[in-house]
């Protein structure tokens, strides 16, 4: 389903506005070990970094201008999840702080594609009735022969909550950028619909 694309995208406002570009907060969430940081680290490898140590939320926060359908945009990518305290308080502030969210579990882990449903059902709970734009990614799909989870079933699961889906491989750096472009794109068209 192409819900947030079928916002109304006629204005010419969408080159104009600074805020279509950024800055944008995208948040990381999913289990330990499912490979968060490895999309994260790639994510920063890009040209001109910009490392941020963010005391506020005591983890990793990278910002990078990303070039997407010729314009520049500015992401700042949290992978602080799991650096924040289990008391619900602070894990709360994370789930309010993104302007989108990337929902990864683990190919070779049904227990993590367990977990991904969770946090998507929280999510909905802290940010109700708002479309922010959610990406729940299938992370290791290089590992074949450890597959727990079908890629219909990660399909299926993202239909169900109404968000994005995408396979990737951190380690083999297969499907990461169209990953961050994807949230880009979608973060586009939620400014540019919300100015109109
Ligand atoms: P995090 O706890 O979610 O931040 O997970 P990490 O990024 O630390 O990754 C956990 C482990 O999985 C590390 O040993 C990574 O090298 C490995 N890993 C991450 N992504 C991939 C992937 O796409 N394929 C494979 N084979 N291993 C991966
Ligand atoms: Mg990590």
């Amino acid at each position: 389903t192409e819900s947030w694309s079928s916002a109304s995208t006629d204005s010419a406002i969408s080159t104009e506005s600074p805020s279509a570009n950024g800055p944008f907060t995208v948040v990381l969430l999913g289990d330990s070990g499912v490979g968060k940081s490895a999309l994260a680290s790639i994510f920063a490898g890009a040209a001109d970094s910009m490392d941020i140590d963010c005391e506020l939320y005591g983890g990793d926060i990278c910002e990078q201008n990303v070039m997407v359908d010729g314009e520049t945009a500015t992401v700042s990518l949290l992978d602080t999840w799991e650096t924040q305290d289990e008391d619900s308080c602070s894990q709360e502030r994370c789930l309010q702080s993104g302007d989108a969210y990337i929902i990864v579990y683990s190919i070779t882990d049904r227990s993590s594609f367990l977990r991904a449903s969770e946090l998507r059902i929280r999510l909905r709970r802290v940010r109700q009735a708002d479309h922010t734009p959610i990406i729940l990614v299938g992370n290791k799909c290089d590992l074949v022969r450890c597959r727990e989870v079908s890629v219909s079933e990660g399909r299926s699961c993202a239909a169900v909550f109404d968000c994005k889906f995408i396979e990737t491989s951190a380690a083999m750096q297969h499907n990461v950028w169209p990953l961050f472009e994807g949230i880009v794109r979608q973060l586009r068209l939620r400014r540019d619909s919300a100015e109109t």
